[in-house]
């Protein structure tokens, strides 16, 4: 059948396609024009440069934008598109909105923070050098979004109903459905948004794929399998050895969701005694609050939560003392505990924040641990760590490594390659038309492609930034 191609809607990357971060996808039917997601770059300075660029389409003719969870690579854009002129919805969960604000308001921080030290250097080009966005901006957001429950579908613009379904990558996160209809009818693009792990200590694993005319899917770990009960093995020992010698562990934790992942697994080795007992320090004022959202989460028994976390009800994040979680002064120059104890702090990959006070107190004990318990990028203390550097450089002085350090990599918030497969089988969905492989580096990303192909026989692509195709139907293949 021949097609006047004009007419069939067209999707467009803009951004976390071979790089996990910027995920930007924009669907444009008969002019109706949908943004899913909207996230910042991040990492290396060409990729970070992007966020400078006007957004491709002017932003007041953009009708709706989805968000599917509250993580800055896919909501740290959105003051910026704000800032541009978009002053339409934002539809996202109602935990995803009290996460995003959370995560835009300290990003707003941290771009006034970069203004006023590219000022004080004189190293921007411009004069003064301005934020990317404000904490104005963010409320402009906050003040634009319009919840929407899993599994409700709504119509988010003419000729376009969206659909959110569990994600159980963090609290409140999504996959996404989009309907559209095209010259060929209806059709539907599915968007992955970041798949959980069906063994997430806290969330209850993503409801399976049931399937698309187009299928974006992650593949942040589309190259590694995680082994997640050995892992938890080594956390466990790690701890109790240096309690034992009488050192403290600090674990560098990303605020949102791996801190809540880590207070879970300490709960339930505590309870099971494979654990000592010892007093457990949350040191990060972004990590409490959303410590915060989580215990609303559990105390509504809301069924993203496994239900283990609901029927421990308000003791589910407490290692046992649950004094301790908040006693400890959080105000610029954190004291340090006197008995041994586990001490989370962020940022994650040590990059700043508080747990650089903390390091730069306790690496020098050999009696201490460090373990570092996610991904840790190229470049970041974490990784130098990670990699027996004997000494790193802390707010520009070398601070020697005598602790040990651990690496245990148990905490991923991400399916890896196995997971992503299971979930688009488990449904029994047909193959989409094309599945695009996004988020996640070219390799990894390409990994994933080749294992789809090998395992399922799906068409499958990995598509490059600024790649726009048609979206056709199912159908429209016969
Ligand atoms: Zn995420």
């Amino acid at each position: 059948m021949v097609r006047d191609k004009r007419v069939q809607p067209v999707l467009w990357f803009l951004g976390g396609v071979r790089t996990v971060t910027g995920s930007k996808y924009l669907v444009d039917s008969f002019g109706t024009k949908v943004l899913i997601d909207c996230g910042l770059f991040q990492g290396k300075r060409e990729l970070r440069r992007l966020n400078w660029r006007p957004f491709t389409v002017p932003s007041d003719q953009i009708d709706a934008v989805i968000l599917t969870h509250a993580h800055l690579d896919h909501s740290g854009y959105l003051p910026a598109l704000v800032r541009q002129g978009y002053s339409g919805p934002v539809y996202t969960t109602p935990y995803a909105a009290k996460l995003a604000e959370i995560v835009l308001k300290d990003s707003a921080r941290l771009l006034a923070e970069d203004a006023d030290h590219a000022n004080a250097h004189g190293w921007s080009r411009h004069q003064p050098a301005l934020p990317l966005y404000t904490e104005d901006d963010v409320d402009r957001v906050l003040a634009q979004v319009q919840p929407l429950e899993h599994d409700k579908p709504a119509d988010v613009a003419p000729n376009a109903r969206v659909t959110l379904r569990r994600g159980g990558h963090i609290l409140g996160s999504s996959w996404a459905e989009l309907t559209v209809n095209g010259a060929g009818g209806p059709a539907t693009i599915v968007s992955s948004g970041d798949l959980g792990t069906p063994v997430h200590a806290v969330l209850r694993p993503p409801e399976p794929f049931t399937g698309a005319d187009v299928l974006l899917v992650e593949s942040t770990y589309g190259s590694r399998s995680h082994a997640d009960e050995a892992t938890r093995q080594d956390f466990a020992e790690a701890i109790t050895r240096t309690l034992d010698r009488g050192g403290s562990v600090l674990i560098p934790a990303f605020a949102v969701d791996r801190t809540e992942v880590i207070l879970r697994t300490l709960h339930m080795l505590i309870r099971a005694g494979q654990v000592p007992a010892a007093p457990v320090y949350v040191d990060s004022p972004m990590a409490l609050a959303t410590l915060k959202v989580y215990q609303q989460a559990v105390a509504s028994g809301d069924d993203e939560l496994r239900a283990d976390v609901i029927a421990d009800g308000p003791v589910a994040f407490d290692p046992g003392r649950p004094c301790e979680l908040y006693a400890h002064d959080v105000s610029g120059r954190p004291s340090q505990p006197a008995r041994p104890s586990v001490i989370l702090s962020a940022s994650g990959m040590a990059t700043g924040g508080k747990v650089l006070h903390h390091l730069r107190h306790m690496l020098p004990d050999k009696r201490n641990t460090v373990m570092i318990v996610g991904y840790a990028a190229e470049g970041t203390r974490a990784r130098h760590l990670a990699s027996g550097a004997r000494a790193i450089k802390i707010h520009g002085q070398y601070v020697p490594v005598r602790a040990e350090v651990a690496v245990v990599e148990a905490f991923s918030a991400h399916a890896d390659a196995g997971d992503v497969i299971s979930w688009l089988i488990a449904a029994g969905a047909p193959a989409p038309r094309t599945t695009f492989v996004i988020h996640g580096e070219s390799s990894t990303a390409t990994a994933l492609r080749d294992r789809i192909d090998a395992e399922l026989g799906w068409t499958t692509v990995v598509p490059e930034f600024g790649e726009r195709v048609l979206v056709g139907t199912r159908e429209e293949q016969d």
